[in-house]
């Protein structure tokens, strides 16, 4: 393994080099692909593609150890690039949990350090829990810092304030890339958690079949990030949060950023806590009652609860949500046009949240035929954030 000659490959910007990282990037796709298909797909001219994957190969960058089927003459050379080159790790830090994971370069996750964190403000005591941590997964992979490509951290707390007149805290972010580089001498990137989970998701599950992609998030927060024609993010690291500020609502629900009837004050934890409490206090029926004996006792994991068990009131709280939702969903479809939305968040797979959602889009889309927008739920994974975060510093390095 030398880890010299990837970050050089991946430094280097001449013609040459570009047409080093299309190849590149394109068996890192496909995972196994012969010569015929790269030369289709990159439109580099045979000889040209013959000599530089030659020169990825001696390289050991990428590995020619395999056969394809044959169509009638010689079995074809199958490409795939070598995994054990270079690892990626990422992290998300929230205020419940913090993961850190380690990646090879196809997103594998190879290990998992979850920590259990009481604040998702990062400060000096979480950045040495996380530094420690990070050394215990190298030693326990027999692996350097030299070994790893980057580290991609998610931190929406410092990049994306809820109430968008906070301005972005670039000394902030300075210093924790200080203090983690003084400590470990790796590139780092800090990002948007939203960011990363389109990035991750879009990798992952859809690189092949869409070019304007776009993902939203209905949890604490309401978020979305755009990728168009692109593998990175269009949507601004600091800016995920503004989709939650899409006014729906003439002289609607006022809300933290100053406005009237943002989507926020409609779908948004926050917002559905707030109904259902309202309609307790208005003597409405619900199955919380029996489970509480103040209403200061109501959580989210008691909302929760009610959802699962089909509490008529909580039901109908979530599905007036699911329709509002659909409003400021279909108006990011208009300005967008995407082709994939992915709906993520906590409240997606609740009850018929989702079903609402998708049934009220397809129902408007029938109005724009020349619209192609396919409507999915996000995977079920809880550690898409953090493979994102791993994914960045990988297109950070191919770009
Ligand atoms: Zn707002």
């Amino acid at each position: 393994m030398n880890n010299l000659i990837l970050k050089e490959f991946f430094l280097a910007e001449n013609h040459k080099a570009k047409n080093l990282k299309k190849i590149y990037k394109e068996i890192l796709r496909e995972g196994l692909i012969s010569v015929d298909k790269i030369i289709d797909k990159t439109h580099i001219k045979p000889a040209t593609c013959a000599r530089l994957l030659d020169e990825l190969v001696q390289n050991n960058l990428i590995l020619a150890n395999q056969l394809g089927k044959s169509t009638g003459g010689r079995r074809p050379i199958l490409y795939r690039v070598n995994l054990t080159i270079g690892y990626l790790i990422g992290i998300e830090i929230t205020g419940i949990f913090s993961t850190i994971l380690l990646m090879n370069i196809e997103l594998s996750i190879i290990d998992k350090i979850k920590l259990k964190t009481n604040d998702n403000k990062i400060n000096l005591n979480l950045l040495d829990l996380i530094i420690d941590n990070i050394h215990k997964i190298l030693a326990n992979n027999q692996l350097s810092a030299d070994n790893i490509l980057g580290i991609g951290i998610s931190s929406d707390d410092l990049l994306n304030q809820p109430d968008l007149n906070k301005k972005n805290d670039t000394h902030d972010i300075t210093n924790i890339k200080n203090y983690l580089n003084n400590h470990l001498p790796i590139y780092l990137k800090l990002g948007s958690g939203t960011n990363f989970a389109a990035i991750a998701e879009h990798k992952l599950h859809y690189t092949n079949c869409s070019k304007r992609f776009v993902f939203t998030s209905c949890d604490i927060e309401i978020r979305s990030s755009a990728i168009i024609d692109s593998a990175l993010p269009l949507t601004q690291a600091n800016m995920t949060g503004s989709f939650g500020h899409m006014i729906i609502e003439k002289k609607g629900r006022l809300c933290s950023c100053g406005s009237r009837g943002c989507l926020q004050q409609y779908c948004a934890l926050p917002a559905l806590k707030k109904q259902i409490i309202k309609k307790i206090k208005n003597g409405e029926n619900s199955i919380i009652n029996q489970w509480v004996s103040s209403i200061k006792e109501i959580d989210y994991h008691i909302i929760f609860k009610a959802f699962e068990q089909n509490d008529l009131l909580a039901i109908s709280v979530l599905e007036q949500a699911a329709h509002d939702y659909s409003i400021g969903l279909f108006n990011l479809i208009l300005t967008f046009q995407p082709d994939t939305v992915i709906c993520g968040g906590t409240l997606v797979p609740k009850s018929s949240f989702f079903k609402i959602i998708k049934k009220n889009i397809e129902e408007k889309l029938n109005n724009y035929p020349q619209l192609n927008t396919k409507i999915y739920p996000a995977s079920a994974s809880y550690d898409i954030v953090s493979q994102g975060a791993g994914a960045m510093i990988l297109e950070q390095w191919l770009k």
